[in-house]
Formats: C-alpha cells, structure tokens, sequence
C-alpha cells in the first residue's frame, strides 16, 4: 500500500499554524506534537486512490461503476481542534456513485491532513498541491491502468465554515453572503 498509495508530507505556511492566541505560553501540556511536526501536512494522489477504489467497485457482483459510467467524485473537509491547543484539518473524498454507502465512514477516503487552522491561506496552499490533478481529471477524466477512460465530475462540500472559507466569503452578513449565488443581501 505504500507503494501504491503513498503518503506525501508538505508544509503549510508557518504564519498560519503559529497563531494560537494570546495564551500561547500556556498548557505547553496540552500540545500533543512536538514543534517539529507542527505546521505539518500528508497528503495522498486522488488517482493513486482511484486506482485501488475503481477496481473494486467495477468488479463487484452488481458493480457500482459500469463502462460509460461519469465517476462522482465528492471532495469535503472540516477541521476540529484537538486540545486546546492544536487544530487538525482534514479533507476526504468520496464516490457519490455509491449512493448511501458514502454514508459509511470506511467509504470516505482522507486525502489530505494538516496540523494548522481552517483557514483560507492554508486552503490555498493545500489546493494547490491539487491543483494539477484536479485539472487533469476533469479535463480528461481517469485513466485506469487497463486504459479505460472514465469521465470524472466533481462535488464539493462541507459545513457552512469550510465552503465559506473555499469559496472567500467573509461571514454570513457580508454583503455577498450566499454559498450558492452573487445576490446581494439588500
Ligand atoms: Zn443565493
């Protein structure tokens, strides 16, 4: 698995990861890494993980993806704090061919973990570790490796902050405040 899927490390701006408030001095205890790891990232390839997932589900006894198939792609994340101190992001993607098995927390696959703030300069840096591969998906959708091509289409979710975060919106009563559309709040 490690050499199929392997996991890559990365290094989000420091400046996003050091700002942990005033009381920074403080419960040094609770800080569960040890500085070295913090402001430290993994990450794994969205094909490397198809190559193992797409398999499996064209193959089953009623298989979910049949040729000519678009593969539904669903990339989400949140973050959560972890003591007092730290805060993890994690971003998973699932196959919304699926269905309800998505549901399933063993069918959601993490493609990305950082020690850092949800925010949207560490967003950036972590979309741009993706940027390419994004892009040659949904141009050119996924090449299996007996060379079948399966057209790829993208969904994106999360709670209110992540999206908002994603998309650059400031907050919930900014003018331009809809996840969804550019109307205005007047
Ligand atoms: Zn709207």
């Amino acid at each position: 698995m490690k050499i199929l899927v392997p996991i890559k490390s990365f290094n989000i701006c420091s400046t996003a990861i050091n700002n942990y408030g005033d009381d920074s001095q403080q419960n040094i205890s609770e800080v569960e890494f040890d500085d070295e790891e913090v402001g430290n990232g993994a990450y794994r390839s969205i094909t490397s993980l198809l190559d193992i997932i797409v398999p499996i589900l064209a193959t089953s006894t009623s298989p979910v993806l049949k040729i000519g198939n678009k593969i539904n792609i669903r990339i989400s994340g949140d973050g959560r704090n972890v003591g007092r101190k730290q805060k993890h992001v994690i971003l998973t993607m699932c196959i919304l061919n699926e269905g309800e098995m998505v549901l399933n927390p063993t069918h959601q696959y993490s493609i990305c973990l950082y020690i850092g703030k949800e925010s949207y300069d560490s967003l950036s840096t972590v979309s741009a570790i993706f940027l390419q591969e994004l892009e040659q998906l949904k141009t050119n959708g996924y090449k299996a490796s007996n060379n079948t091509i399966w057209p790829v289409e993208f969904f994106f979710s999360g709670d209110w902050k992540f999206v908002a975060l994603a998309l650059g919106i400031n907050a919930p009563t900014s003018n331009y405040f809809c996840l969804y559309c550019d109307c205005h709040k007047d």
